[in-house]
């Protein structure tokens, strides 16, 4: 049996004024998609548990088959599975960014989109200047780097995001909890090292962000997921994606991760290329996944005509090949589901139930119209815990 898992990222939406009252899935000319839902099962799916943040790193995990609950541990941690940092259960991972704060100030959480070369200076540096037994630092693109704690200290700290503060006091949202101390101690000996740091007064001079200091924040244990093959049965299979976050996850369930040249996470991303590699990799693998980030991008940014042509793209692009290419095959299913929706009106990720549709190979048509939200209402199929939806693609006969 072959299988292909397409994901157009916060694809799903709600009825918009500027569309005469249709969703962007409603608006754009999806002929293949729609043919898959013709063809098999479609339905509602609740893939953002009560609790959590909507974010694909929670609702992928949960489409996955991972009930969040028991395994999402945090962010860093699966940046760090992104990235092949051993990790052992107890260890800790933290998000470090570097980040401008001025006049205390947190004025961008990305230090002005610092270049890798940069920001690899000053972290080496505070570490050396740091010499705190048990942390390492672990540098990745631009502002978003790592820190791990091996040792005995116990953490039950509260972080926050530095994206989700901007122009608000940084000391008001430091570290709180026990362990606190150690963290905000990193945080201000940073703050005393780069300010006249000389990639510092570089970057003044050029009229860019300083790296004024780090900011720790995401931090949790690996989390101890069973590998992919165990739960499921299914070994062989690879990831296609843009994301760290999802390649994290790859790595942790035991997936291989293949990469795409011109892959991005905006409108501009090798459609074709993806499309192509995800149909080449169902020679090799038994389950392909292959995750599209610029739907969710033109939603941030409130753009509903790219957002239409973005699903457009991948129903050409993506999803067409695929389902000639499983054709070829005489056992074969796919799924075709945004991981979560993002709102065109609202310019975030929403907690509705997503869609999806599933068709293959001995499976029948349950009578479905088009790919599209209501379209998935009113079949009545609705999964309310969406960690069983895997089971119920890999396992369902008929
Ligand atoms: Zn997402």
């Amino acid at each position: 049996m072959k299988y292909a898992i397409i994901i157009p990222d916060g694809a799903a939406d709600e009825p918009l004024n500027e569309l005469g009252g249709r969703t962007p899935l409603e608006a754009a000319h999806t002929p293949n998609m729609d043919a898959i839902a013709r063809a098999g099962k479609l339905g509602t799916v609740r893939t953002v548990p009560d609790g959590f943040e909507s974010g694909s790193d929670v609702a992928t995990m949960c489409l996955l088959g991972y009930d969040p609950a028991v395994y999402h541990t945090g962010r860093a941690p699966l940046e760090a599975a992104a990235q092949q940092i051993p990790l052992s259960a107890s260890d800790w991972i933290f998000r470090c960014n570097l980040v401008t704060v001025i006049d205390g100030i947190m004025k961008d959480h990305s230090a002005g989109g610092i270049p890798d070369s940069d920001a690899k200076r000053l972290i080496h540096d505070l570490a050396n200047a740091l010499n705190l037994p048990g942390f390492e630092f672990y540098t990745g693109v631009s502002y978003r780097n790592l820190l791990v704690y091996r040792g005995d200290a116990q953490f039950d700290v509260t972080t926050k995001p530095p994206h989700e503060i901007p122009d608000e006091p940084a000391g008001k949202w430091l570290p709180r909890g026990q362990g606190s101390e150690i963290l905000r101690n990193i945080i201000e000996r940073s703050r005393a090292l780069f300010a006249q740091h000389e990639i510092n007064v570089a970057r003044r001079a050029a009229k860019q962000n300083p790296a004024s200091q780090v900011w720790l924040w995401g931090q949790g244990h690996a989390p101890a997921m069973p590998k992919f093959a165990e739960r499921f049965g299914v070994g062989n299979a690879c990831m296609i994606t843009g994301v760290d976050l999802l390649r994290g996850l790859a790595v942790l369930m035991g997936w291989s991760v293949e990469e795409v040249e011109g892959m991005t996470s905006f409108h501009d991303t090798n459609y074709v290329g993806q499309g192509k590699s995800t149909a080449v990799m169902l020679d090799r693998y038994d389950l392909v996944f292959s995750h599209i980030e610029a739907p969710d991008e033109a939603s941030h940014q409130a753009d509903y005509k790219t957002k239409i042509a973005s699903i457009e793209a991948i129903d050409k692009h993506v999803v067409g090949p695929v389902l000639e290419k499983l054709k070829t095959f005489p056992e074969w299913r796919v799924l075709v589901m945004p991981d979560h929706p993002t709102n065109i009106a609202t310019r975030k990720h929403g907690y509705a139930p997503t869609l999806f549709a599933m068709a293959g190979s001995n499976m029948e048509s349950a009578g479905a119209r088009a790919y599209s939200e209501p379209a998935a209402k009113a079949m009545g199929l609705h999964m309310e815990k969406g960690h069983e939806l895997m089971e119920f693609l890999l396992r369902s006969r008929g």
